[in-house]
């Protein structure tokens, strides 16, 4: 473990020095100086958020298992310890070792958020590491990334050495035997990297070539050496229960966004709406048993001593088992004090009696997402839920007790009028004037119905990728809207800025051309830009400017429907021909059924042998 006494004058000036000295309980590694490869991965955002990210342990889990390869942390510093790292000539280091991140053989990041971007490169170049790929030399770290903005990977491809796409579990730890290989050899880094383009799953950008058309769209993408695949078939577990799940995870010091034990119930979602890109590229839906998952949670409370156990899946209430799974784990959570808690459910799966039991360890307020605030809105977003059913779920959860709701929408969605928008402030009236129609037990405090709105980003790999965003002034118009629709103090508005948004849908459909504008964003001391008190939308308009980026060409332009995508290379296993019948069934007002009730045979049920919903259904043959 490193001395951190040497640091003593940088962390004695900052705000937070717990986040920069590791040292966990439970955050013992394997000796790095012993490692084959030396692994550092790089959270592109605060220690509070990355030590509650369950990717990340994952990840690391997998690759310290190896035997081989030893994976330390860090973390996006907060301002005040970046320019303490460059007022000391001190560069960005691993929590464990204390090494800086260039002394690694490789520097593995996780894209969560497109408003991420400008820390990956603060990271690279705080940790020592060349900006771009062309500018790495032999025995700099190879850069990877991956996570769920990879599905997009064209606004990073200057900098990232290898992308992976899709489940890492297995395909990171076969690279991590590539990498280690070619080290052990002395492979030149370009032949390391032209090996690691035949890996399926990886993409390594330099290697392709796109060129554009006059107005800007994407005319080719190509490879640019024989044997790099021209498509790069996503990697999927095809069995959950037979991959590792970190049950010794170091606990944090300081207090994180999430302070527990994460069960990842399942992957993929039965749903299918047609904004969220979650639901399409993690597809197929497998799941995990609940032997595996009590199992889990049993050893990870033991070892670190957490009070509660969240269950993560995209959509909870659609586990087929989860009445047995809280029967379990409620079992022995119930005696040792251990909090259940459990995400935002869809009101048309509420189980009542589930949420009795939950709420015997804990009461708390109840989140739905009915998303769209018309029957219109949600039959062309494929949220298949009537406002009966919310009303219905709301009613339930009051005779239940509770007085507190939150409700998630958007606005800027796909043939939104205002009628849609006043349907919002309707709903959550009627929600209140529900709970007001009886004598409610614990009435005295009144109900609060909290409404969230955030705005529609049109995101690759979903039935709406080739959408126009509103633009910011249209946004803004509906924002102020709805909040003149609203007549009472029992609902809480909360919307989003709108501008963090359109930068996000730059990014999220973006190309290789925007590597041009984060490079001088990063040039202009630019970061954490998911943070209000950082984001700046109108240095961010210089900075497109100055590169000669149309945000609105990105953001605001609607994408032909034979146009070439940058992420069209892609191969998520749901395929193209989908998402357009999608898009013409929302148009004309269509839904479609849950994968439960019917295949709609999107495509992802091909990928790597996985069992869907359809083949356990068909015994294996759909
Ligand atoms: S293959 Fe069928 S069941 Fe599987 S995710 Fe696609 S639509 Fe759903």
């Amino acid at each position: 473990m490193k001395d951190y006494s040497e640091y003593a004058e940088l962390l004695a000036n900052v705000e937070k020095p717990g986040r920069y000295v590791g040292g966990e309980y439970a955050s013992e590694i394997p000796d790095p100086a012993k490692a084959g490869l030396r692994v550092c991965f790089c959270f592109p955002d605060t220690y509070e958020i990355g030590m509650s990210n369950l990717g990340v342990k994952i990840l690391a889990d997998c690759f310290n298992k190896t035997g081989f390869a030893v994976c330390e942390r860090s973390y996006m510093p907060w301002p005040d310890m970046c320019e303490q790292l460059e007022k000391h000539g001190v560069p960005l280091y691993a929590l464990e070792s204390g090494d800086p991140l260039r002394d690694f053989d490789v520097a593995a990041f996780t894209l969560q958020y497109e408003l991420s971007y400008t820390n990956v490169l603060q990271m690279l170049s705080l940790g020592g590491i060349p900006l771009t790929t062309a500018e790495r030399a032999e025995g700099d770290p190879v850069v990877i990334a991956g996570g769920p903005c990879a599905y997009n990977p064209e606004p990073l491809a200057d900098f990232i050495d290898i992308f992976s796409i899709g489940e890492g579990e297995e395909s990171l730890v076969e690279l991590a035997e590539y990498l280690y290989e070619c080290k052990k050899k002395g492979v030149s880094r370009a032949e390391t990297l032209y090996g690691a383009s035949k890996l399926p799953g990886f993409y390594v950008p330099s290697l392709y070539k796109a060129e554009y058309n006059a107005d800007g769209t994407l005319a080719s993408f190509a490879p640019l050496r024989e044997g790099v695949p021209a498509t790069v078939v996503k990697r999927v577990i095809t069995d959950l229960d037979k991959v590792s799940f970190p049950r010794e995870c170091a606990v944090p010091f300081l207090e994180t966004v999430h302070d527990r034990v994460m069960l990842e119930v399942f992957r993929g979602c039965l749903r299918g709406c047609r904004f969220c890109q979650a639901g399409m590229i993690y597809r197929p839906y497998r799941e995990k048993s609940p032997e595996t998952l009590n199992a889990d949670a049993k050893a990870a409370i033991a070892h670190s001593g957490y009070s509660e156990i969240a269950l993560t899946s995209l959509s909870i209430s659609d586990y087929s088992r989860l009445p047995r799974l809280i029967d379990d784990l409620l079992e022995w959570t119930d005696g040792k004090m251990v909090n259940l808690s459990l995400p935002s459910m869809r009101i048309d799966s509420f189980y009542e009696e589930l949420l009795k039991k939950v709420s015997s360890v804990r009461k708390s307020g109840l989140t739905f997402a009915p998303e769209a605030g018309t029957q219109r809105l949600r039959d062309v977003i494929n949220k298949n839920i009537t406002e009966e059913e919310i009303l219905l779920a709301c009613e339930r959860s009051f005779d239940g007790g509770r007085t507190s709701l939150k409700l998630y929408f958007m606005n800027g969605l796909p043939t939104e009028t205002d009628d849609d928008i006043k349907g919002i402030a309707m709903l959550a009236q009627k929600i209140v004037d529900l709970y007001y129609s009886k004598k409610r037990q614990g009435g005295g405090r009144g109900v609060n119905v909290t409404v969230s709105v955030s705005c529609f980003v049109p995101k690759p790999f979903t039935p709406f990728q080739w959408v126009k965003q509103d633009t910011i002034e249209e946004l803004e118009r509906k924002q102020q809207l709805l909040k003149e629709c609203i007549r009472t103090n029992k609902i809480s508005y909360k919307y989003h800025d709108a501008r963090v948004s359109r930068v996000e849908a730059v990014f999220a459909r973006g190309d290789r051309k925007l590597c041009k504008a984060l490079a001088l964003a990063h040039e202009r001391g630019m970061k954490l830009d998911g943070w209000d008190e950082f984001f700046d939308y109108d240095e961010w308009m210089r900075v497109f400017a100055e590169s000669g980026v149309d945000p609105a060409f990105y953001a605001n332009r609607e994408f032909g429907r034979d146009e070439l995508l940058p992420w069209d290379f892609i191969d998520i296993g749901v395929t193209k021909r989908f998402m357009k019948d999608e898009y013409a069934r929302a148009m004309n007002g269509e839904t479609t059924p849950d994968c439960r009730t019917e295949c709609s045979g999107c495509g992802a049920a091909k990928l790597g042998g996985a069992r869907c919903v359809c083949r356990e259904r068909s015994g294996g043959n759909a």
